[in-house]
């Protein structure tokens, strides 16, 4: 895994930085497709591990997320608007009707697992404050760091077109947003704190504020 900030780790992933998931501090966030389980505690052996937090409760993000909480015996967080999501595993009743969410469904979501805290505006989890920004799910989460200006923001905003994998700034797409209009007004909120370092769920890690900020801000109204 490679440091990010104080306290922040990207762990590796296949192809990299693809689907991310990051050790911030001693909670793991984000756990990628269900085949990534055994990836992802490899690389967290010997680090202390007390809990696993989700951005967001979709098929990429929640897949290894039960098998990684049994083995490491460690609670499971999420917004509270994805708890419905995260604890039944029936990812795709809370998406869009659309063919392309079955089917990453089918190849991707792990099963449910009981969440032990539903995390709120405000709340803090290993030194960031929770950010509440719905669209691209109902409780759909950022976590911000003041000290350092650094934003964890799961698929808000993606740094990589994540039907080609090709690198660049876009929303996600709209098949995988049941409120697009709300996900780019989470995107504004989150733009406004000027982050210095931009964690994505898809694509590297962004260390410009100004691109991030323009690129929000040239949004549509
Ligand atoms: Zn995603």
């Amino acid at each position: 895994m490679k440091q990010l900030a104080d306290g922040l780790h990207q762990l590796a992933g296949f192809p990299p930085n693809a689907i991310n998931v990051y050790l911030m501090g001693d909670v793991v966030v984000d756990a990628a497709s269900r085949h990534a389980a055994r990836r992802i505690l490899r690389q967290l052996r010997g680090k202390r591990v007390a809990a696993h937090a989700l951005t967001h409760a979709h098929p990429d993000h929640q897949g290894s997320s039960a098998r990684l909480c049994r083995e490491l015996g460690i609670p499971y967080w999420c917004g509270a608007g994805d708890v419905a999501a995260a604890e039944s595993g029936d990812i795709v009743r809370y998406q869009p009707d659309r063919p392309i969410n079955q089917v990453m469904h089918r190849l991707m979501s792990g099963p449910g697992h009981p969440v032990d805290r539903s995390l709120r505006e405000g709340d803090e989890v290993a030194g960031f404050t929770v950010v509440e920004v719905p669209g691209h799910s109902a409780g759909h989460l950022a976590y911000w760091r003041e000290g350092d200006r650094t934003l964890v923001l799961g698929d808000v905003i993606n740094n990589m077109d994540v039907r080609t994998g090709i690198p660049g700034l876009h929303e996600p797409p709209a098949a995988f947003t049941p409120d697009p209009a709300r996900n780019r007004a989470s995107a504004r909120r989150l733009a406004a704190l000027e982050p210095a370092l931009v964690c994505f769920g898809h694509g590297t890690p962004l260390r410009d504020t100004a691109r991030f900020v323009d690129f929000v801000a040239a949004l549509p109204e």
